[in-house]
């Protein structure tokens, strides 16, 4: 048998992902039951939910405006007039005998999402992205079944790619990237293990230079990023050896087994023509008006991959610190607001105060930046402390720690402390001088040749002066005093 990483020289994965999204609203999406989650079984119901003959569906606007702010931020087209239909299958969880979605007439078409991957800002396109209402849930006990229909009317968006994501990396960074945006818009929690961001992987592989696609599986409702990973990977060496021994792929659902690491068939895939999609006559066309548009882009922030090049280039923060930056927008939030608070260019060493010095400090705590007890305009005060050599870099985390824990201004810590850094040559140089005088020995061993002995001055200086001495022009004078 051919080894696998052989046939991924002659042949290329293609993976294309539908990710469904639960939006953030109180209420369902064509009644006004709550969303809320954890309640008790079928308590959040109500006629419309359940199917009732004769119960209509209002729509919620709010779950235009969400996804409304993922169209926009995704670039994508936005149809004007776009159109619910009716899609039919048959299950317990689904009462009316159908689910609400949309289908020819999707609200948004054409977008595209940007990664960032190993550094670098990479696009993948969307086919489409629709709105429709989540299904219940069937529990099987023994013989029994139960359905629970809190779950059914949710609203969600489906977001759909072209079939251009080349691995499994890349398939789950975007699902990252698609959760971080949803929460920067704050148009969802998604909060995986609730269910409300989860993802159909489909999987294909083809001989390279090949323009055709290959049949493809469909690895159906995958709820972390580890997991798409995982069951991508396994899926593409599944085909891939499947094909090497002479077979042909199936085209079929297969369900990820997290546990076992492996995937099982769960049924062959049915022809769109199954659903028997049709225009739902319970709901007018779904219109944009000019009022709704103009809120959305009004209220969309500037998004975290902008962010991410800004970062960089007018800032002068390295890939990775930006990368790390904008994880999160409370975290890029409140560098922007250090940033703003600090007088010159200290985008760079703010990033690293930042990186190391604060979220060390939160970590230690268990706590997220929303409860940093250090606001940015002070973070910025004590990196321009150490930027203007009042105090050494060595001192500043230690008047960080402090105030951090006391919420002191870090001016009045060094004031009070009287750690400033001690600049003033002409003082530097009596001391310079007394210490290399008072050791002889070191001094003629050093100029003779033995290097490692400036770090023993170095040391006698910081030592006589608690560290306070200007580093830069401490070894300035040193090397002046003892003639190289
Ligand atoms: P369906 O409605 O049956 O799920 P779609 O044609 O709408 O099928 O495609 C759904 C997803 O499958 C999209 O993300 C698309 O990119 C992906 N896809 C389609 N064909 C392939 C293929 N041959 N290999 C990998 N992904 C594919
Ligand atoms: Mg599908």
């Amino acid at each position: 048998m051919t080894e696998l990483a052989q046939l991924l020289e002659d042949y290329e994965p293609v993976i294309g992902l539908e990710v469904h999204v639960q939006l953030a609203t109180r209420s369902k999406i064509f009644s006004s039951s709550a969303t809320a989650f954890g309640a008790p079984p079928n308590s959040l119901t109500d006629p419309v939910v359940m199917g009732m003959p004769g119960a209509l569906p209002v729509f919620n606007r709010t779950v235009l405006e969400h996804a409304l702010k993922l169209g926009v931020a995704t670039s994508s087209q936005i149809r004007a007039k776009s159109r619910f239909a009716r899609k039919h299958y048959f299950y317990p969880d689904l009462p009316k005998g159908y689910q609400i979605s949309q289908f020819d007439e999707p609200l948004c078409e054409n977008g595209h999402l940007d990664l960032i991957l190993n550094g670098a800002v990479k696009r993948v396109k969307l086919q489409r992205i629709h709105l429709e209402e989540d299904a219940g849930k069937n529990t099987h006990v023994g013989a029994v079944s139960h359905v629970d229909l809190n779950r059914a009317g949710i609203p969600l968006v489906e977001v759909v790619t072209a079939p251009e994501i080349t691995s499994s990396e890349e398939a789950a960074e975007f699902m990252r990237s698609l959760h971080r945006l949803v929460r920067w818009l704050e148009i969802s929690e998604a909060d995986m293990e609730k269910g409300q961001l989860r993802c159909d992987a489909n999987v294909s592989v083809r001989l390279r230079g090949e323009d055709r696609l290959g049949t493809r599986t469909e690895l159906k409702n995958i709820n972390s990023f580890k997991f798409v990973q995982n069951a991508i990977d396994h899926e593409i060496a599944r085909q891939l050896r499947l094909i090497d021994s002479g077979g042909r792929v199936e085209r079929e659902t297969r369900l990820w087994d997290a546990v076992a690491g492996q995937s099982a068939s769960m049924r062959s895939k049915e022809e769109v023509n199954d659903y028997r999609y049709f225009p739902d006559p319970d709901l007018p066309p779904l219109v944009v008006d000019g009022a709704t548009m103009a809120t959305v882009l009004r209220t969309l922030p500037e998004l975290p991959v902008p962010r991410f090049e800004r970062y960089q280039k007018l800032l002068g923060v390295s890939a990775d610190d930006a990368r790390t930056l904008v994880g999160d927008r409370a975290l890029a939030d409140y560098f922007d607001a250090a940033v703003k608070a600090h007088p010159g260019e200290g985008g760079r060493t703010i990033a690293n105060w930042m990186l190391t010095e604060l979220l060390g400090a939160l970590n230690a705590a268990n706590q997220d930046i929303s409860q940093s007890a250090m606001p940015p305009e002070r973070l910025a005060a004590l990196v321009v402390l150490v930027e203007t050599g009042v105090i050494s870099g060595k001192i500043g985390k230690e008047i960080f720690e402090e105030s951090y824990r006391t919420g002191e201004e870090p001016a009045a810590i060094v004031e009070r402390r009287g750690v400033q850094q001690i600049s003033d040559e002409a003082m530097l140089w009596s001391i310079v001088d007394r210490i290399v005088g008072a050791n002889p020995r070191q001094a003629q061993e050093f100029q003779s040749g033995k290097d490692g002995l400036f770090g023993f001055f170095v040391g006698q200086v910081m030592k006589e002066t608690q560290g306070r001495a200007n580093p830069v022009i401490t070894t300035d004078l040193l090397h002046k005093r003892l003639g190289r």
